[in-house]
């Protein structure tokens, strides 16, 4: 074999592992699940790379997982023999936390202030390998990929550094090994390395893994000696008791998505969403849907409890599997779920899929599209029902998925009266509470016939700003949008139930209280108006003028109340935001 080789975790692995070292995280159980559910991910992607590539030579007519122990070492071992890796693939993807959000989950670590605080971010990140250094002083694995001859021995202490060295003579597949912490240092590790314990954290958390988990257990039989067949005399000698090592299948092997909802246990499903997000929440509901017919499919989707670090960034992972009769095909299908329910987690199973379907046929495909409309609606409809009947619920989704579900109404035509209809906002009306446009309309003034709006960076700015003045005078209602997407979206909606969604930062408002007046009122007040503008004809022309090279046009304004003058932009201009998002986005 080659020289070890020592090297250096990248700076934020090695904070997060020194936090896994050191971990008062309660749940350390999870490291169990999070190996068996690399294990299965390898072996879903064998399967896949063995059908589609006729030239890998790989036996893959037992593929499985195994679990053995050594109580008397305290050394625990898990087992694949799936995909494998080579040695870039182990420096890249365990010698560094390959994650997008990595950057994140440091800046959120520094801000921690006590351990308790980034104990909870473990649970938030949702940390796959590294997690066991909750319970082990050393991990070593040991892989080779499919195809390769070569193998790669990785081991750490989770301090700041690993070693890595070539071996000619690894099994197809990973071992992670496990020299287990002293069980004196936590009550927790103190089974780890026990039969009845690894049975049960398999059956709570791995149930439903589509490969057989296998660990070889001992049991005590007696047997009578055999009787001499051609005397068919009895024989007087004593039963014998004697260890028979045998290997057991843990898992049952539970297909989730085949099932309805009242077959599996919410506990369940909570697995398998952990499994198949990456991530350690909760789901806050769980959609099974299932169709027959010309096409036929079965999903299995889970909208989480908390939005990942990850969900604003470019590089994002998870969303949707897709799964052709049980086969894993592809992770993040995004051909089968629209880009602003991203966050949305789980499979898709479809019956008449070919197994190498690639992503442009996906792009393609008739079904495909049918079953991206299908969860979309289905998607949305469950928001609309939390909204209703579970009114907490609704403002954790709104709050960690809000700014991404309204990303839709920029591009979503289909669906945009049931994406207005969930969304939220936040407005003059009551600064702790957030409003659908529903309830906005509900609180219209009589003869109010727009819903208003501003734009800005802040709730803050917005409130001070002087365009709001009038209406605040008045008592009219002001939806305040702050996130930069609402900039993006407000352009292509143009009403909501009838009322034109106007930007009281552009163009006329028109706040005269016309409404309700006779005839001869407006009449009146049209007069006066004339005469206003006349009086200081002098005084807005010369400001033109004289601002020019700044503004189109000056004139009076009957949206001030306080402050002297405002800006304004034209009913069709973009708004300040837009212009400094084209701007950064170099438009
Ligand atoms: P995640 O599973 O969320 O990607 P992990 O930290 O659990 O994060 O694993 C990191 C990566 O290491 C995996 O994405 C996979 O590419 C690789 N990996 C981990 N365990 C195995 C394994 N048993 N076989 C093959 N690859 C593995
Ligand atoms: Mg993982």
């Amino acid at each position: 074999s080659t020289p070890v080789e020592e090297r250096e975790f990248q700076a934020e692995t090695r904070q997060l592992l020194d936090l896994m070292v050191h971990s008062v995280y309660s749940n350390k159980d999870s490291f169990l699940r999070e190996l068996v559910s690399n294990a299965s991910d390898a072996l879903d992607k064998l399967r896949l790379e063995a059908y589609q590539n006729k030239d890998l030579d790989v036996d893959t007519s037992d593929l499985h997982i195994t679990i053995e122990r050594d109580p008397e070492a305290r050394v625990l071992t898990i087992r694949d023999n799936g995909i494998g890796m080579s040695r870039d693939d182990v420096v890249g993807l365990i010698g560094t936390l390959a994650r997008s959000g990595t950057a994140e989950l440091r800046k959120k670590l520094a801000e921690a202030k006590d351990s308790a605080a980034s104990q909870d971010l473990i649970g938030q990140f949702g940390i796959g390998f590294y997690s066991t250094f909750m319970v082990a002083d050393t991990v070593t694995l040991l892989t080779r990929k499919a195809g390769e001859t070569e193998g790669t021995k990785w081991e750490s202490t989770g301090a700041g550094t690993y070693t890595i060295e070539s071996v000619p003579d690894a099994p197809q597949g990973t071992s992670v090994t496990l020299h287990l912490k002293p069980a004196d240092t936590d009550d927790a590790l103190h089974d780890y390395a026990d039969d009845a314990k690894i049975r049960e954290l398999v059956k709570k958390y791995s149930d439903f893994i589509a490969w057989p988990i296998r660990m070889d257990v001992e049991r005590t039989e007696t047997v009578t000696p055999e009787t001499d067949d051609d005397t068919d005399e009895a024989t007087d000698a004593e039963p014998v008791t004697r260890t028979v090592v045998e290997s057991q299948q843990l898992n049952s092997m539970k297909a989730l998505w085949s099932k309805s909802k009242d077959e599996v246990e919410p506990e369940e499903y909570t697995e398998f969403y952990r499994h198949v997000s990456h991530a350690w929440d909760e789901p806050l509901e769980t959609i099974a849907l299932r169709a027959e017919g010309t096409f036929e499919y079965q999903a299995l989707l889970f909208i989480p409890t908390q939005a990942p670090f990850d969900l604003f960034m470019r590089e994002r992972n998870g969303g949707i599997s897709l799964y052709v009769k049980r086969v894993f095909i592809m992770d993040d299908c995004e051909e089968l779920i629209p880009e602003y329910l991203r966050f949305v987690k789980g499979v898709v199973d479809a019956a008449d899929l070919s197994l190498n379907v690639s992503r442009e046929i996906l792009q393609q495909d008739r079904q495909i599209r049918a079953i991206r409309r299908r969860l979309t609606k289905k998607v949305l409809s469950t928001i609309k029902d939390i909204q209703t009947s579970r009114p907490e619920d609704y403002t954790t989704l709104w709050s960690q998925f809000g700014r991404a579900i309204k990303e839709g109404l920029i591009n979503d035509q289909d669906n945009k009266d049931a994406l207005l209809a969930i969304s939220s906002f936040e407005s003059t009306n009551d600064p702790d509470t957030m409003t659908t446009l529903a309830d906005y309309v509900g609180r219209m003034k009589v003869g109010q016939d727009e819903i208003y709006y501003l734009t800005g960076e802040s709730r803050q700015a917005m409130e001070n700003s002087p365009h709001i003045e009038a209406f605040r005078a008045k008592g009219i209602e002001v939806l305040l949008l702050g996130d930069p997407v609402d900039e993006m979206w407000v352009g292509s909606v143009p009403e909501f139930d009838g009322k034109a969604l106007r930007s009281i930062a552009k163009g006329e408002v028109d706040l005269d209280d016309d409404a309700g007046k006779s005839d001869d009122e407006k009449k009146e007040a049209a007069t006066e108006r004339e005469e206003r503008e006349a009086k200081f004809a002098d005084l807005t022309g010369w400001l033109t003028e004289a601002l020019a090279d700044h503004v189109k046009e000056t004139r009076l304004s009957t949206r001030l109340t306080d402050s002297p003058a405002c800006l304004v932009g034209d009913t069709f201009s973009f708004s300040p935001q837009m212009e400094k998002l084209y701007r950064a986005s170099g438009q």
